[in-house]
């Protein structure tokens, strides 16, 4: 069954609603009580059932194949890293890369312990630090930029509805201890411009928008066409820019475990701790995937298998 054809860009050749139920009974078999972790350090996460699993698949086409709680909303947490990052190498060019390095950490995703050494440069932006950095430049361009953000994700998913999460906002405002840390030691160099407490509010609600796996697989779909949005044909960024994010996502997206993602699943993937994890086939296909408990790096962990499961039966991985 679901062996991957000779050509694996060829679409007509996978049944990808076949391959998507078979993932979901694999995952569903697989599914262990007891194994991985619902993030409980952001408090009003630890309450989501973590039997939840869904995935979905958004083709250049315009077509969009889903299974199990592909409907469901979540928090999508640091997958929103990709969406400021996009808006913000086109707020400020080339030269973000001045204040944010991107090479992979080694490190937990909340670290601070590069910063000392390297003066404030975080090491990427899909690390906590890179991210209040990305939302510093969002803040210096926007007269509004949280309705900049949203106005970006509800275009690129197709859903007015996306929002923020109040509950899970005001949850990781108030414990958000690190990433507090983390701001006020990166404007102690000055890498960061902005107040500290704008700049944490703007990532805490890129942290705590819900949306469900159709939309975040919708929402990365440039990222496969090459920068433009299929079916609006909207150019949401250059190609070399949509070729490099896919690049940090594939060495950085899923911290200090991007090396067994390259291994296992050989896709640009960027995880979240609220069990998401979006993944891109360049000039074909984006995908999303959610399962709530997460492996000692942060991804989660049945979301990781999913994935393998997918490239493994489509032979659509990048290598
Ligand atoms: N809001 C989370 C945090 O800052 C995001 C982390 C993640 O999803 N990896 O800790």
């Amino acid at each position: 069954m679901h062996s991957p054809p000779q050509n694996p860009h060829d679409l007509s050749r996978h049944d990808l609603p076949g391959i998507l139920a078979t993932i979901e009974d694999e995952v569903r078999a697989r599914f262990d009580a007891r194994e991985g972790k619902v993030a409980d350090y952001i408090p009003a996460l630890a309450s989501v059932p973590r039997e939840r699993f869904g995935m979905a698949i958004a083709t250049l086409d315009g077509d969009v194949y889903s299974v199990g709680d592909a409907q469901v909303p979540f928090s999508i947490q640091s997958i929103s890293k990709v969406h400021t990052l996009t808006l913000a190498l086109d707020a400020a060019g080339d030269a973000l890369w001045k204040r944010v390095g991107r090479e992979p950490s080694g490190d937990p995703f909340n670290s601070l312990v590069q910063l000392e050494h390297e003066c404030g440069i975080p090491r990427n932006p899909f690390i906590n630090a890179g991210a209040l950095v990305v939302a510093d430049v969002l803040l210096s361009h926007y007269d509004d930029p949280e309705a900049a953000l949203l106005a970006f994700m509800r275009e690129r998913s197709g859903n007015a509805e996306v929002g923020r999460d109040e509950e899970i906002w005001t949850s990781e405002r108030r414990s958000g201890y690190r990433n507090i840390a983390l701001a006020n030691f990166i404007r102690s160099f000055g890498n960061i411009e902005n107040e500290v407490d704008a700049v944490l509010d703007l990532y805490f609600f890129q942290c705590a928008l819900r949306m469900n796996c159709v939309d975040l697989a919708r929402s990365v779909r440039y990222l496969a066409g090459r920068g433009v949005c299929p079916g609006t044909g909207t150019r949401v960024t250059s190609i070399e820019r949509s070729t490099r994010i896919n690049a940090v996502m594939m060495t950085c997206g899923t911290y200090d475990a991007a090396g067994e993602f390259a291994f296992h699943v050989g896709l640009p993937a960027k995880s979240g701790v609220g069990g998401g994890i979006v993944a891109v086939v360049p000039n074909v296909l984006s995908l999303c995937v959610w399962s709530p408990p997460l492996d000692d790096k942060g991804n989660s962990l049945l979301g990781a298998y999913a994935l393998h499961r997918f490239t493994r039966m489509t032979g659509l991985s990048v290598f």
